[in-house]
C-alpha cells in the first residue's frame, strides 16, 4: 500500500479498494511504528480521520480531485487551522493558526488529508535538521545519519513511507538538498509560483513551497494543486498554470542540458561526479544534448545568501516579540524585559546567529558593504543564469556536494553546514525552478540526487526531464531497509 503512487491510490481509492479514512489510518500507524525517525511533530489523529471522512463523502459525488483523499504530510511552515503550526521553534510552541496557508487551503479544497505536520530546522535555518526544537530526525537510510534540511521531516517521512507525498519549502535548498539526501523527489518551483500567504517567512525574497514526492509523475499532480496566484501574496505571480502533467511523457530528442564548468570542478567529491555523469550520459541515451556552460558568479552564492537572507530574518523574525503570539518568558519587569527574555528564551542558538548577523548587515554603517553589495551580486547570478539559458533548456549537475552526513558532524561549524547549500543556493537567489531527483547510490548505500534547474516558469520541463528520466531507471524506487 504504502509504495502506490499518488495515481495508483487515487485509482483504488475510486474502485473502493479502501476508503480515505481506511488510508489514513493505514498512514498514521505506520507514523506511530516508525516514531523513532521523528519525522512528525504534530499529529492530530482526529483531524485528520474527520477530514478523511469528509473525503469519502466528496469521493462519492461527482465533485473530486486526483488528491481526493489522499492523505499529505505537511512542513510545520505552514499554517493550519486549528493544527499547532510551531516552525521547529520554541517560540511557536503554542500556537494554533486561525487559518489555513493558501497552500493548505488549496490542498484541503482538493479533498487532500494532512495527515500531520513535519519536523524541521527551526525557522527552516539549517542543512540537516539538527536545530529543531523537537529533536533531530533520523535518515531512514542509516540512522546515524541527517535526513538533510530543512525539510527533513518531508524528506524522511517520505523515503520511510510514511506519507504518500509531503510538502516543503525552500529558501536555499531545503527542498533540493533534504531530497537528495533521502532519495525522494524534490522540486522548489519559481519564485512566485506557490503562494507564500501563511508560509512563516524566513527570507522572503528567497522562499518557495513545493512537492517532495516519491516520483516527478507525483510532483506534477502535488504542484498542481499548490500552484496559482494569489492575492494575499504581493510577490504571486500572475501568471498561467499549466498542465504539468500533460507534458510529462513529452521526448526528450533535441533537449539541451547545460553542464556548469563551476560545478564539475575539482572540488566536486568524485563519486558524485561520478554519479551526476552516468546520469547525465542517461539523458544523452534519451536523446538530449550535453553542453557546456559557465555560471562564473556562483562561487559567491553562498556569501551572498548569507548576508540577504540572515537580513531579511532578521527583519521578518522580529514579529516573535511575546507580545502578540508565541510564547512569552514568565517572569519579567518591564516591556523591554519582556522581549529580551522572550527571544533569549525562545530561540535557539542558530537563529540567534542569523538575527545578528542580518541586524548588523542592515545597520546603518554597513549597509552599502554588505547589504547592497549582496543585492548587486544577486543580480550578477541571475545574468549568469539568463545568458547559460541562451545555450540550454535545462541546467544539470549535483544537488549537494555530499550525501547524508553524521549527526554532530557539522554542527560546530556553521560554515561548513552552509556549503552543503553550494549548488542550490544561486538558484533561489535567480528565483528560478529547481529539482533533485534520485540518480544513484554511493558507496555507503546512501542517495545521491542529481539537480536538473529550469528557466522561469518552465517547471514542465523540468517535470518532463525528470519522468522521462524516471521510466528509464529505478533510483527512486529504492528504498531504505525495514520501510
Ligand atoms: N540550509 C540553508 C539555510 O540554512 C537553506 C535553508 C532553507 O532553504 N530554508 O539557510
Amino acid at each position: 500500500m504504502h509504495n502506490k503512487s499518488l495515481r495508483e491510490l487515487a485509482l483504488g481509492l475510486r474502485n473502493n479498494d479502501f476508503s480515505s479514512v481506511e488510508l489514513t489510518q493505514y498512514f498514521l500507524d505506520r507514523i506511530a511504528a516508525h516514531k523513532d525517525i521523528n519525522a512528525f511533530i504534530t499529529v492530530n489523529k482526529d483531524v485528520s480521520l474527520q477530514q478523511a471522512a469528509e473525503a469519502d463523502n466528496m469521493l462519492s459525488s461527482d465533485n473530486s480531485h486526483p488528491l481526493t483523499g489522499i492523505p499529505l504530510a505537511q512542513k510545520d511552515i505552514f499554517c493550519t487551522d486549528g493544527m499547532r503550526t510551531s516552525c521547529g521553534s520554541k517560540m511557536l510552541d503554542n500556537f494554533i493558526a486561525p487559518y489555513d496557508a493558501t497552500v493548505i487551503h488549496k490542498l484541503r479544497q482538493a479533498g487532500s488529508v494532512t495527515l500531520g505536520k513535519t519536523n524541521m530546522d527551526e525557522f527552516a535555518m539549517g542543512s540537516s535538521n539538527e536545530t529543531s526544537y523537537y529533536g533531530r530526525v533520523l535518515n531512514p537510510w542509516d540512522k546515524n545519519r541527517v535526513p538533510g534540511g530543512s525539510s527533513g521531516g518531508s524528506a524522511a517521512a517520505v523515503a520511510a513511507r510514511l506519507a504518500p507525498a509531503a510538502t516543503g519549502t525552500d529558501t536555499g535548498g531545503s527542498i533540493r538538498q533534504p531530497a537528495s539526501f533521502c532519495g525522494v523527489t524534490g522540486l522548489k518551483p519559481s519564485y512566485g509560483r506557490v503562494s507564500r500567504y501563511g508560509m512563516i517567512a524566513f527570507a522572503s525574497s528567497l522562499d518557495q513551497g513545493g512537492p517532495m514526492t516519491q516520483s516527478a509523475e507525483d510532483a506534477a499532480i502535488l504542484l498542481q494543486a499548490m500552484s496559482g496566484f494569489d492575492e494575499r501574496d504581493s510577490t504571486s505571480v500572475d501568471i498561467a498554470v499549466p498542465d504539468f502533467s500533460s507534458k510529462l511523457e513529452q521526448d526528450l530528442k533535441g533537449l539541451k542540458i547545460g553542464m556548469p564548468v563551476e560545478f564539475f570542478n575539482e572540488d566536486l567529491d568524485a563519486e558524485i561526479a561520478s554519479i551526476v555523469m552516468d546520469a547525465l550520459h542517461e539523458y544523452e541515451k534519451l536523446g538530449a544534448e550535453l553542453v557546456e556552460i559557465s555560471l562564473p558568479n556562483s562561487h559567491l552564492s553562498v556569501p551572498c545568501y548569507y548576508v540577504l537572507a540572515p537580513a531579511e530574518a532578521s527583519s521578518n523574525l522580529s514579529r516573535f516579540d511575546g507580545a502578540r503570539y508565541g510564547y512569552r518568558t514568565a517572569e519579567y519587569d518591564d516591556l523591554l524585559d519582556m522581549y529580551n527574555k522572550t527571544r533569549a528564551e525562545g530561540f535557539g542558538q542558530e537563529v540567534k546567529r542569523r538575527i545578528m548577523i542580518g541586524t548588523y548587515a542592515l545597520s546603518a554603517g554597513y549597509y552599502d558593504a554588505y547589504y547592497l553589495k549582496a543585492q548587486k551580486i544577486r543580480r550578477l547570478i541571475s545574468q549568469d543564469f539568463s545568458r547559460a539559458f541562451e545555450k540550454c533548456d535545462v541546467i544539470a549537475g549535483p544537488t549537494a556536494p555530499g550525501t547524508a552526513f553524521r549527526f554532530g558532524e557539522k554542527s560546530d561549524d556553521p560554515v561548513a553546514m552552509y556549503l552543503n547549500d553550494i549548488y542550490t543556493i544561486s538558484v533561489n537567489l535567480a528565483g528560478l525552478p529547481g529539482m533533485s531527483l534520485p540518480a544513484g547510490m554511493d558507496s555507503h548505500k546512501l542517495p545521491v540526487g542529481l539537480q536538473l534547474i529550469g528557466q522561469y516558469f518552465d517547471e514542465s520541463r523540468l517535470l518532463n526531464a525528470a519522468h522521462r528520466y524516471q521510466l528509464a531507471t529505478d533510483w527512486h524506487k529504492r528504498r531504505p531497509d525495514g520501510f
